[in-house]
């Protein structure tokens, strides 16, 4: 019996933002149908996807209608209830599994799995009470950062700490909710690495990358990374380590913060395709979409090595209103996610601009 899915089948995505989006589109390409599940109406991969459910993650009828009608699911982002995926696999194969999802879920339970293969990242310890942040914080010292155990992305869930006195404020300021403190670094870069493992355990990475955040947001991704090429290879190593360690089938980006004494400390993982990775779209042979969709359907991996040097530029907020400046310019590949409302701080298409040749290997 052949593992692969055949061209026409059905993939199901849980989630509907633009990751989805992009992934529909690169099923598209090689034959593939997507269902996309969300709570979400009128959302950016529902616009593209063959078949489409509106209804709550909790709402196990239509999970299980929705496991029925698909030939192997997977998920767009983090946040989707370990419950629905683990229904979903009573009938169907869920690509990443379940587990990859729970361990990217939980910042404790991330950094505890990253420390237990002896990968380092910012000193950190768990906090629950206003006591165990005062305990935390003699771990880490300050400046700190406090960040819920859950449902953070985008900066959102964050605070910064710099002295004993801030420690309550940030308490409250987070909810009171389960959380971590890290120590926060001092880096020189920040780096990610996506890496990509089939059905078969074969595993292809892509460049490293040199992000820029600000304000918790991912502003631009250049590739190759101008780190040193021996740092370089060490991020690529512990992409590839945490791949094989999920025992992943699908993506993992695995975003990385190298110190000055060019030490690489992991910061998070998340088991899926990652906005440091649109700029595959327009400078690789094989997009890291299309790689997901390879894996997923267990069909082989393609080839991840880039025929350009790339910039990505997230278009956030009122950025998209450049769109038709972009249109014109020579070398910029532009993507819109369709949204059709701007909020300041919302992520509505990206800008990729070329430059050939790779300046290496
Ligand atoms: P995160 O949601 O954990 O990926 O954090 C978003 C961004 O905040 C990161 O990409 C960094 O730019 C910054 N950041 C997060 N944690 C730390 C840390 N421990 N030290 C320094 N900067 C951090």
């Amino acid at each position: 019996m052949t593992r692969v899915l055949a061209p026409g089948a059905t993939i199901g995505i849980l989630g509907s933002g633009q990751l989805g989006r992009m992934t529909a589109m690169a099923a598209a390409e090689l034959g593939y149908r997507c269902h996309v599940f969300s709570p979400e109406e009128n959302a950016p991969a529902k616009e593209i996807a063959a078949s489409c459910t509106t209804a709550p993650y909790s709402d196990i009828a239509a999970v299980r209608a929705f496991a029925g009608a698909v030939d192997v699911a997977t998920f767009e982002f983090e946040n989707v209830p370990a419950s629905t995926l683990s229904a979903i696999f009573e009938t169907t194969p869920v690509r990443p599994s379940v587990r990859a999802l729970q361990i990217s879920q939980e910042r404790a339970v991330e950094k505890a799995f990253v420390n237990g293969l002896g990968i380092a990242t910012p000193r950190w310890a768990k906090v629950s009470s206003p006591s165990s942040l005062v305990a935390a914080s003699a771990e880490t010292g300050f400046p700190a950062i406090l960040k819920t155990a859950r449902f953070g992305y985008d900066g959102k869930g964050q605070v910064r700490i710099d002295s004993p006195a801030d420690l309550i404020d940030a308490w409250h300021q987070i909810g009171e909710r389960e959380a971590i403190l890290e120590s926060l670094v001092e880096f020189e870069r920040e780096i990610s690495v996506i890496a990509a493992r089939g059905l078969d355990s074969e595993v292809a990475t892509y460049a490293a990358v040199d992000n820029v955040h600000r304000d918790g947001i991912l502003h631009t991704t250049t590739a190759p990374s101008a780190a040193a090429p021996d740092v370089a290879a060490a991020t690529d190593g512990i992409a590839r380590r945490i791949a094989e360690a999920l025992d992943l089938v699908g993506l993992v980006a695995v975003e990385m913060f190298v110190v000055p004494d060019g030490s690489v400390l992991v910061n998070e993982i998340a088991p899926r395709p990652h906005n440091s990775g649109h700029w595959t779209i327009d400078a690789c042979a094989v997009s890291q979409f299309e790689q997901f969709v390879r894996a997923v359907t267990g069909l082989p991996l393609g080839d991840p090595a880039r025929h350009s040097d790339a910039t990505m530029t997230n278009l956030i907020g009122r950025d998209v209103e450049s769109w038709e400046a972009i249109a014109g310019e020579k070398g910029a590949c532009l993507h819109l996610y369709g949204k059709a409302e701007t909020r300041a701080g919302r992520k509505m298409g990206h800008v990729t601009r070329l430059s050939r040749p790779p300046s290496s290997p």
